[in-house]
């Protein structure tokens, strides 16, 4: 079995009534729907689709202890993964479109999710890892009251594209542990023509200074597994420095040098990169010069908590700044 949660879930100090109260609170917005920035207006409940693409049964294509995640999330026996279908984000070089965008998934009730989390946590993983949470938060946050109620205690991380809107996140404060916003563009025009995502800058800025608010920056136990607070990813795109620079330099800047980043390496095109002349500036990796001019910025900002790739970055071991 895994070590005990050194820390208390926020989740496990919501009484009864307030969970109700949140829980209602949400799934009356479906029924025009403004769960994300996009805003659609509407009406999931009668079946109409927005952006994401679905209406108010969510599909779960997978769950189990996922061993690729960060080493504070995944420690010895995995983060307790739970893939939902669809995505509020657009975006055309998707490694995992099947799901995303094309709805790859099977319906569940709140009560089967429950029983997942129930079951990840079960088989010893650390946390209950939520990816593409943002389209069905009123079903998550009752699924986290019935899990609670019969027994769930690991923290619950809420892994999303950063297109939030800060009034949603506001309701799941002191129901989510961890968030872990994947903050993709700070230019506008990036935004738009890459994941169809209008004002993300702006969103992600407001939706990310809630976060932190609410949970902090992100706590290690002695166990070396993440409790707590803010957890930030960003995949580098090729041709985007700048784009990356921007991002970096606000977290610094406007949240805390001590946000826990990490600055991900792995794009390759996929989905309609590969074979759409409209994104050929993408069709290729991100060059380890790229890379390394991110993360001298990094250090140049003041950002402390950075995991990176070593090869990228031409150095040998160290996978931490300060
Ligand atoms: S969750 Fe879906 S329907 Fe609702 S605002 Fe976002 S994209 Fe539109």
């Amino acid at each position: 079995m895994p070590p005990a949660p050194e820390t208390t879930p926020a989740y496990q100090d919501v009484s009864e009534e307030a969970f109700t109260a949140r829980i209602e609170d949400l799934r009356d917005r479906y029924g025009s729907c403004d769960l994300c920035a996009h805003e659609c207006g509407v009406d999931r409940m009668a079946g109409e689709t927005g952006v994401c693409g679905i209406d108010t049964t969510p599909r779960i294509s997978s769950h189990f202890a996922h061993r690729g995640e960060e080493d504070v999330l995944r420690g010895h026996n995995g983060s307790g993964t739970i893939f939902l279908a669809n995505c509020n984000m657009q975006c055309v070089f998707c490694q995992n479109f099947e799901i995303s965008q094309q709805g790859r998934g099977e319906p569940v009730t709140a009560t089967e999710i429950a029983e997942m989390a129930l079951e990840l946590q079960a088989q010893g993983c650390h946390n209950v890892n939520f990816v593409s949470p943002t389209h069905h938060s009123p079903h998550l946050v009752e699924a986290i009251s019935r899990a609670r109620d019969r027994g769930l205690e690991i923290p619950i991380v809420w892994n999303c594209g950063g297109y939030e809107r800060a009034e949603i996140i506001k309701r799941l404060d002191g129901i989510v542990d961890i968030y872990m916003p994947d903050v993709k563009w700070s230019e506008e025009a990036a935004a738009r023509r890459y994941s169809k995502a209008p004002n993300y800058w702006s969103n992600v800025r407001e939706s990310l200074r809630e976060m932190h608010r609410q949970v902090g920056d992100l706590e290690v136990d002695n166990n070396g597994l993440a409790t707590s607070g803010l957890l930030v990813r960003h995949l580098l795109l090729p041709k985007h420095v700048e784009n990356a620079k921007q991002v970096l330099s606000f977290l610094a800047n406007e949240i805390s040098e001590q946000t826990y980043l990490n600055l991900l390496s792995q794009y390759r095109p996929h989905y309609k990169v590969p074979t759409d002349e409209r994104f050929s500036d993408i069709d290729h990796r991100v060059t380890p010069a790229e890379y390394q001019a991110v993360l001298s910025h990094a250090r140049s900002v003041g950002l402390e908590r950075v995991e990176y790739d070593a090869a990228m970055a031409g150095e040998s071991v160290s996978t931490f700044l300060g």
